[in-house]
């Protein structure tokens, strides 16, 4: 693992395994974390995680393929052993572009050898990215069989890992450029607000954290929705509104992304 970038949100960024790992692992449940990471560790670089936690009712309701506010495995739930959110959305380096979804030709996919090797699937019809504990298969089932906890130390198999991939140079971090400069502006934003600035965040919430918004410049519920995602993630107050604290926090991301 010495070496070996993956890639993480959805941008170009790479990071560590370490880095990686300590970005999503809290709140995660150990046993969906240490099936998660080895698999990842063990692919040699060719998967990251896009999206991990996602605080409750922060996704669009009745839109086909998201769940319903409350019964996501995105979100904590509880289990016997505690409350706990046990889903990814995995990417995979593309290069010279935008980390992309993997395609089913490369996930483990229910039921399939790779899977039961780790006991960490994909198994939701076009979501080849949205990875899992075998155990849960959905939402309703892991509710109706009553929330059964995790297999703790799940047999793995641990192979050696994957001869090296060759890896993408890593991007320095830019400072600031003038067009980053030109766009911020520091003024203090909330629902209602309309301009360039609400458009500039926005783009970024889409590109790092892929929260799917319209790039309209309008600060309606959507994309107060999306930032009191981020501010969650991240540990700041949680309040829906881009002050300076959370505008920062987009932007530091974005530039070490971009
Ligand atoms: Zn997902």
């Amino acid at each position: 693992m010495t070496n070996t970038l993956y890639p993480i949100f959805y941008g170009t960024r790479l990071v560590t395994f370490d880095v990686l790992r300590n970005t999503f692992e809290p709140r995660m449940h150990p046993e969906a974390a240490r099936r998660g990471f080895n698999f990842i560790l063990h692919q040699g670089g060719l998967f990251g995680i896009g999206s991990g936690f996602r605080a409750p009712g922060v996704q669009p309701v009745n839109r086909p393929g998201f769940a319903q506010p409350g019964r996501s495995f995105h979100e904590g739930q509880d289990f016997p052993s505690g409350r706990f959110y046990t889903a990814w959305d995995m990417v995979v380096v593309n290069p010279g572009f935008k980390h992309r979804a993997p395609s089913w030709s490369q996930v483990p996919r229910q039921g399939q050898q790779l899977a039961l090797d780790y006991g960490w699937h994909m198994n939701i019809d076009e979501e080849s990215w949205h990875a899992q504990p075998t155990e849960l298969d959905g939402w309703g089932s892991w509710f109706l069989n009553g929330r059964r906890d995790l297999v703790a130390n799940y047999p793995m198999r641990i192979f050696s890992p994957r001869p090296q991939p060759p890896q993408p140079p890593v991007p320095p971090i830019q400072p600031p450029t003038n067009g980053v400069i030109v766009e911020f502006t520091s003024r203090n934003l909330s629902e209602g607000a309309v301009g360039s600035d609400v458009k500039f965040f926005q783009r970024h919430l889409n590109d790092i954290a892929g929260q799917g918004l319209l790039l309209d410049g309008y600060f309606g519920p959507t994309t107060t929705r999306a930032i009191r995602n981020w501010q969650g993630f991240f540990g700041l107050t949680v309040d829906g509104g881009l002050g300076p604290k959370t505008q920062r926090s987009i932007i530091e991301v974005a530039l070490q992304a971009s």
